[in-house]
């Protein structure tokens, strides 16, 4: 299904990042593993990849420094080649409620997964302009599209990146490029690991399907939109929650 394509995920060396790794290289594509601080998982999710039979690189960079983002697609290009797929994964929480919310708190949340997301977009598109064709999918989430209580500032981030993901089709359509979101409900990761039993067990009534998402849940969808099979699909935004959101 990915034969002969070329991905770069960001944040891959665990969690859904790394489900999307395997699963694209899966399906046939070599894949840029990005880290920022999990050198040792990325290097994991790398073998694995290379036990499939595809080719893979790790790459280090903080997706909310321009500058990171600039030398990972240099890397990426020199190494593999120019990414026919950009999964923008990355993703980090800093909970609070809006009256206890710092701004620090709410900025690192923006460059992470809003800014750090545009800037890994813009350069994908660059390339992609260039071939006329190209993937760029977007991990953005349920809390998204509905907001939660005691994530002001990461709702806001992944709202932006559902805007994001509209503008940025509109502007690329003509080129061939799709741009897609994909929003999960609550998937089993270190990121929801923080949740304590009660906390699982409310959010758990709130599931239609009566089970927590898995990392490989988000995955499939994400090489679907990838895929040729999903060429005539921009601007939209899948959600994988179980229902949760209905
Ligand atoms: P996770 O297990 O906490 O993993 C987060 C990943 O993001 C790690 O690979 C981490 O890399 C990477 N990352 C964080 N900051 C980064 C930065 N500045 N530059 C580059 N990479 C960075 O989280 P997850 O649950 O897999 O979440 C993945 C994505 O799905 C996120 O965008 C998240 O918001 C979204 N999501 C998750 C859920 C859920 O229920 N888990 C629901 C909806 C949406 P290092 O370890 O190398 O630092």
């Amino acid at each position: 299904m990915l034969e002969n394509k070329i991905a770069l995920v960001t944040g891959a060396g665990r969690g859904i990042g790394r489900a999307i790794a395997l699963t694209l290289a899966g399906y046939g594509a070599d894949v840029a593993v990005n880290y920022c601080g999990s050198e040792a998982k990325a290097q994991e999710t790398a073998d694995e990849i290379q036990a499939l039979g595809r080719r893979a690189i790790i790459v280090k960079a903080d997706v909310s420094v321009p500058e990171d983002c600039e030398r990972m697609f240099k890397e990426v290009t020199d190494q593999l080649g120019a990414p026919d797929i950009l999964v923008n994964n990355a993703g980090i929480t800093r909970d609070n409620l809006a009256l206890r919310m710092s701004a620090e708190d709410f900025d690192r949340v923006i460059d992470t997964n809003l800014k750090g997301t545009f800037f890994c977009m813009k350069l994908a598109a660059k390339q992609m302009l260039r071939r006329r064709s190209g993937r760029i999918i977007s991990i953005s989430s349920i809390v998204g599209l509905h907001g939660n209580a005691g994530q002001i500032n990461y709702s806001a981030a992944k709202a932006g990146v559902i805007g994001m993901t509209k503008s940025l089709a509109k502007e690329l359509a003509s080129r061939g490029i799709t741009v897609n979101a994909v929003a999960p409900g609550y998937v089993d990761t270190d990121m929801t690991a923080v949740l304590n039993d009660a906390q699982k067990e409310a959010i758990l009534t709130q599931i239609p399907l009566g089970k927590i998402g898995s990392p490989q849940d988000i995955a499939e969808a994400v090489a679907f939109l990838a895929s040729d099979r999903a060429s005539y699909i921009t601007g939209q935004v899948i959600s994988v929650d179980g229902g949760m959101g209905i």
